[in-house]
């Protein structure tokens, strides 16, 4: 779907659906207490929508007290199950896994081969029918169909003017996705309940992929660089990838499938998600620290540490403040270096400190709404500005308070 928008004024305008923020678990399924703690924790860190794995009829048979576990916690996130090979006999085997779920995941290239892949895909969108639930047809470059694959290469070599391997690889991915979906809406299930996903690892064609599927379709659209990798090059490659087709208007549902590394926690994919939404004012969801590099002027690791120290205070502080200080998350703090650019971006934020640089007087000025107000100096003054931000959103976001952003937007169904 083109279109997508923007919570709190966003690329184009007009208020359609917030793009949402999804992830995935690493658990076992089949361990129903690790796969609570860790949706718990996706969720908390922001996740909107969880996926988890249901890939045997051990796991299948623990989503339902993984359902029951997280609604005990207060937790109502939406769970996705991701179905491979034998969905069709999981959800028909597994009532209360085929209820407990909100969406299932179903990969045309590995729902079954030959004469059986209709009749199993038939039965997984038999059971969305039944359920109610929506469906999203993942088609992921690493498992596409290879029986459509050898047809259209087949087909290619035939044709006057063939397509590159490239761009084949590419139609394939859209015309299984798009044949799917009309399969599934021919077995009765409503266009209402399909979100579509091409997944490619590489940059440039899942730009090319999805601007395409955005011209030739209508469905929501969930976005994701699959396999992105570690590290910076996931994040980046991610964050290149998604925001070519956020800025179209591109992309209802975001995953940044980052690979962690192994102290790494998975949360990570979900902050990296938010901050590409919320950089590029797409909507916001945890108050940003606005920090200067650094350079000769400032030679200690004060100001970097504070901005560190501040960052990490105020996510911690959201699964509280979400609900209790509504448009808090558009809070923006400043934590600058030294006097050359210090008051000046201090004034632009919400609340900004301007720490002294090599050879200043050792005092930091701190500036409220653009003016300033108290100079913090001596041993404290990392105590004393989380005292003062602590204290402008309890009287600036409170119930009641003054609002900076415009009311959270209600998650569409089709958006799970
Ligand atoms: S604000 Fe000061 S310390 Fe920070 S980068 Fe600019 S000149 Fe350097």
């Amino acid at each position: 779907m083109v279109g997508h928008v923007a919570v709190g004024g966003g690329l184009n305008g007009t208020t359609v659906s917030p793009v949402v923020v999804q992830s995935m678990t690493n658990t076992d399924t089949a361990d129903a207490q690790a796969t609570i703690a860790q949706v718990y924790q996706l969720w908390q860190a922001g996740s909107e929508v969880v996926r988890i794995t249901v890939n045997s009829p051990e796991a299948a048979a623990q989503v339902g007290t993984i359902r029951k576990g997280l609604d005990a916690l207060g937790c109502p996130v939406p769970l996705v199950g991701d179905f491979h090979y034998n969905g069709h006999k999981l959800l028909q085997a597994y009532p209360e896994c085929a209820q407990a779920l909100a969406k299932y995941r179903i990969n045309p290239g590995n729902v079954g081969k030959g004469s059986k892949r209709d009749e199993q895909f038939a039965a997984m969108i038999e059971a969305a029918i039944q359920y109610q639930k929506a469906v999203r047809i993942g088609v992921n470059w690493g498992s596409l169909d290879q029986a459509k694959m050898a047809q259209m290469m087949d087909d290619n070599g035939k044709s006057a003017n063939p397509l590159s391997a490239d761009a084949l690889m590419r139609e394939a991915l859209i015309q299984s996705a798009l044949e799917s979906a009309q399969q599934a809406v021919d077995l009765g299930l409503s266009p209402n309940q399909i979100i579509i996903s091409c997944k490619v690892s590489n940059v440039q064609d899942l730009v090319l992929v999805y601007q395409e599927l955005g011209n030739r379709c209508d469905y929501p659209l969930h976005l994701g660089l699959t396999e992105a990798g570690m590290g910076s090059k996931g994040v980046v490659a991610s964050t290149a990838a998604l925001a070519i087709l956020l800025q179209q208007g591109i992309g209802d549902t975001i995953r940044v499938s980052l690979t962690p590394e192994p102290t790494e926690s998975r949360t990570k994919e979900v902050v990296v998600a938010q901050e590409i939404l919320q950089t590029m004012g797409i909507r916001s969801f945890t108050p940003l620290v606005t920090a200067c590099p650094g350079c000769g002027r400032t030679t200690s690791t004060y100001f970097q540490e504070l901005a560190l120290q501040i960052q990490t205070w105020l996510r911690n502080q959201m699964p509280v403040w979400r609900s209790q200080y509504p448009g808090v998350e558009t809070l923006n703090v400043a934590v600058m270096g030294c006097v050359v650019n210090g008051p000046g971006e201090s004034k632009l934020a919400n609340i900004g400190i301007s720490l002294p640089g090599t050879g200043e007087v050792p005092v930091a000025p701190v500036f409220v709404d653009g003016e300033k107000t108290v100079t913090l100096k001596g041993d404290h003054i990392a105590e004393e500005f989380q005292q003062i931000v602590d204290e402008y959103v309890r009287t600036h976001y409170a119930e009641g308070g003054k609002l900076h952003a415009a009311k959270p937007g209600v998650i569409p169904i089709l958006a799970i």
